[in-house]
């Protein structure tokens, strides 16, 4: 049988293009089944919309500073963005390589 993931979730994208919440309820379902392609797909189309692939709510994100003890000369501190859900508060950024 032919791999159709990335077929579903184009379509789900396109029938839902105007209601973005009915197409993040779809996504959510296609990355609880047991297909991993097919939530892989999901998954990463969520966090393109950067939606949370757990629950689908905005996520967030803000920076702070790292200090950098290391660094000679200042400024020590870079400025570090992290991305999370406010509702599940789990970090998305960079889990998916
Ligand atoms: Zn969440």
């Amino acid at each position: 049988m032919t791999d159709m993931h990335d077929e579903v979730v184009e379509a789900v994208l396109g029938y839902y293009d105007s209601n973005q919440d009915l197409a993040v309820d779809c996504l959510l379902y296609l990355a609880s089944l047991k297909d991993m392609r097919l939530a892989y797909a999901a998954t990463r189309e969520l966090e393109a919309m950067e939606r949370c692939p757990e629950c689908g709510s905005k996520l967030e994100s803000y920076t702070h500073l790292v200090y950098h003890p290391e660094v000679d000369e200042p400024p020590r501190y870079e400025p570090v963005t992290e991305v999370y859900c406010p509702r599940c508060d789990i970090r998305t950024g960079g889990n998916y390589v």
